[in-house]
């Protein structure tokens, strides 16, 4: 039996700014950082206890990459945090750079802060007040009760678009079936031999197989990302999918991450048995979220696509160019799908040094809202080109650009297709961005 009701409440309007950011990962933080310092007011809000998104609060170990071998292409804010973050002893950077979780939430606390953006944890977006093509307010709850934000502009730094989708932006989930890429609930170890390990030359891969079967594994999933050194003896786990999970669900998540912390049993007894320098591995955390690669993608004006990733493309709106891999894990355990992950990452959708494709800005621009700009891996896309454009640095870039495009917007008094692209350009080359074609 459903029963509906119809909420009708007073709430206060809480906040009064330039600009609202809603989610604080790695794009909304980014979009956030580069408003205020254009001089706009910003309040952001995050649903969790910290900044930094799926890098922080769900312990993925690692950046993927900043630079495509040549040039530095998540220039700009993107930079500032990683320098920071190795200033302050947060990176391991033997093998790429291994993020140190707790550092890297003070990196963003800090910088959130000396920019002026006024942000406050465990507020969550709940609802979005449109008046025609333009958002007027969104309504968030938190411990204080509902309260409400009017802002002149909206950044939707959520990942899962859920500011554009609740205004009513068209999106895509998934393939033409539905399948979304699964989840993985990231963790921490401590006493892991990370020397012993190196010199064992240990081929991880062969060994999961030799696991499978012995029996160790109730599914047996070929796909191990793997362990990241995150500290001299501490490893960062990106190990076990949690497949068929929708992460705009949260009956969905709840069982994803009661199955994540389930399945890291087997990984345990797997690596303890299989893996030199891990006998003596010891669970310190999981992610107090769950990791999540997909969920939907905003609909823009334009939708970045596979060909434009084989024609390294340019745009005369280009706000940033990036180079990450066509990363799509396997929506089911199978080696056939997994084959095709491993022809499509390791082979076919691979790009060379110094190569790179354009991402433009009216892939921030969703359909029939003038004033809201998305940004991070729900940008507007199809699933190639997500499976690349959603890891951190690539964030950080079509973050940077929201923040100043919304910047710029109100200081012309236009909205999200009235903003003047050479000039979006300039200021963003300013910043550091790599736009080799404006
Ligand atoms: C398992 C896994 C491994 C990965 N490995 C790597 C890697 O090795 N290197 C790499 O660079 N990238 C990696 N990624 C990708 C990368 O971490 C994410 O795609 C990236 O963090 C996305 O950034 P975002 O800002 O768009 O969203 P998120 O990082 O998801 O941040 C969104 C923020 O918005 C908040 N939020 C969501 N909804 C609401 C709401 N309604 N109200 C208020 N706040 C809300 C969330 O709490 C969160 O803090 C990995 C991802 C996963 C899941």
């Amino acid at each position: 039996m459903s029963l509906d009701i119809t909420l009708k409440r007073s709430i206060p309007v809480r906040y009064d700014v330039d600009v609202l950011v809603v989610g604080g990962g790695p794009a909304g933080s980014a979009a956030a950082v580069a408003a205020a310092r254009q001089g706009r007011s910003v309040y952001l809000a995050e649903g969790h206890t910290c900044l930094g998104g799926m890098g922080t609060a769900a312990m993925v170990p690692l950046f993927m990459m900043f630079s495509d071998g040549v040039n530095f292409l998540a220039d700009g804010i993107g930079r500032e945090i990683l320098d920071k973050l190795r200033a302050a002893g947060g990176t391991v950077p033997r093998e790429g750079h291994g993020i140190r979780a707790e550092i890297l939430k003070r990196v963003y606390d800090d910088l959130l802060r000396d920019a002026g953006v006024n942000f406050t944890f465990q507020t969550n977006l709940i609802d979005v007040q449109r008046d025609g093509d333009r958002v007027t307010h969104a309504v968030f709850a938190a411990k204080s009760g509902l309260f409400a934000v009017r802002a002149k502009f909206f950044i939707d730094g959520t990942g899962d678009g859920d500011l554009c989708a609740w205004a009513g932006a068209p999106f895509e989930k998934g393939d033409a079936e539905g399948n979304l890429m699964p989840g993985t609930l990231c963790s921490i170890w401590a006493n892991v031999d990370w020397d012993a390990f190196r010199q064992s030359k240990t081929n991880v891969h062969e060994r999961l197989l030799d696991a499978f079967r012995d029996g160790v594994f109730s599914v047996q999933d070929r796909h191990l990302p793997g362990m990241w050194p995150v500290g001299p003896n501490l490893a960062g786990g990106n190990i076990g999918h949690t497949f068929g999970v929708d992460g705009t669900d949260e009956r969905s998540v709840s069982k994803a991450l009661v199955d994540g912390r389930r399945m890291l049993l087997e990984y345990e007894r797997f690596y303890k048995q299989y893996i030199p320098g891990y006998a003596n591995m010891d669970l310190v955390a999981t992610g107090s979220l769950l990791g999540l690669r997909e969920t939907r993608r905003i609909t823009g004006d334009y939708e970045l696509n596979l060909a434009d990733f084989k024609a390294r493309a340019a745009f005369p709106d280009e706000i940033g160019r990036y180079c990450y891999p066509v990363d799509i894990h396997a929506s089911k355990p199978d080696p056939v799908a997994y084959a095709k992950f491993e022809q499509e990452f390791l082979r076919d959708y691979r790009y060379g040094k110094g190569e790179s494709y354009g991402i433009p800005y009216r892939t921030l621009t969703p359909k029939g809202l003038a004033n809201v700009l998305v940004t991070g891996r729900c940008i507007s896309c199809d699933r190639y080109i997500q499976g690349s454009v959603r890891v951190m640095p690539g964030c950080y870039i079509t973050g940077q650009a929201a923040g100043v495009a919304a910047a710029l917007a109100l200081e012309r008094g236009a909205d999200t297709r009235g903003v003047a692209i050479p000039e979006l350009q300039a200021r963003l080359k300013k910043l550091g961005a790599f736009l080799p074609n404006a």
